[in-house]
């Protein structure tokens, strides 16, 4: 398997919560490692732009919302398949649906309150951790 790089955000309710350091925990003990990270305040023009692939979606508005409501800790994880190792980590979008031990099933109540983002794939990854960090805010290690 590829080394990857991956984009993840903790959401404002996780972050609301004070689980950014049991999340970002749970990150490193996968063998994930944190190459890049810093906290934002998005506002709605760059949560919109982010989400653009679910625009049409009847809960762009709620998502964009949620995701201004608060800041959010985004951080580029780097380790050998990534991507996917994340996704794993985070559970299923619906914390309803996340299995046990997962990010979404110990950290988020909602569907639209869900503790976390991942990339969900190579494509996505690549344009994700672009539109948050400069080349020179990673860090490899
Ligand atoms: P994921 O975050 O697991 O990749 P999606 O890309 O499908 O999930 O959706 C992006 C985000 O939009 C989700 O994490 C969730 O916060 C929100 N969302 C998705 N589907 C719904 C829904 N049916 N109702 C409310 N919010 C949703
Ligand atoms: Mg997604």
């Amino acid at each position: 398997m590829p080394t990857q790089r991956t984009l993840s955000i903790i959401k404002p309710d996780a972050v609301a919560k004070n689980a950014i350091g049991e999340i970002i925990a749970r990150f490193e003990k996968a063998g994930l490692k944190v190459v890049a990270a810093k906290m934002l305040q998005l506002s709605e023009e760059k949560a919109g732009g982010f989400y653009a692939e679910h625009k049409e979606r009847p809960f762009f508005k709620d998502l964009v919302g949620f995701m201004t409501s608060g800041p959010v800790v985004v951080q580029v994880l780097e380790g050998e398949d990534a991507i996917a190792r994340n996704r794993d980590l985070m559970g299923a979008t619906n914390p309803k649906d996340a299995a046990p031990g997962t990010i979404r099933a110990d950290f988020a109540e909602t569907i639209d309150a869900n503790a976390v983002h991942g990339s969900d794939s190579p494509e996505s990854a690549e344009r994700e951790v672009a539109y948050f960090f400069g080349a020179d805010e990673i860090c490899p290690r």
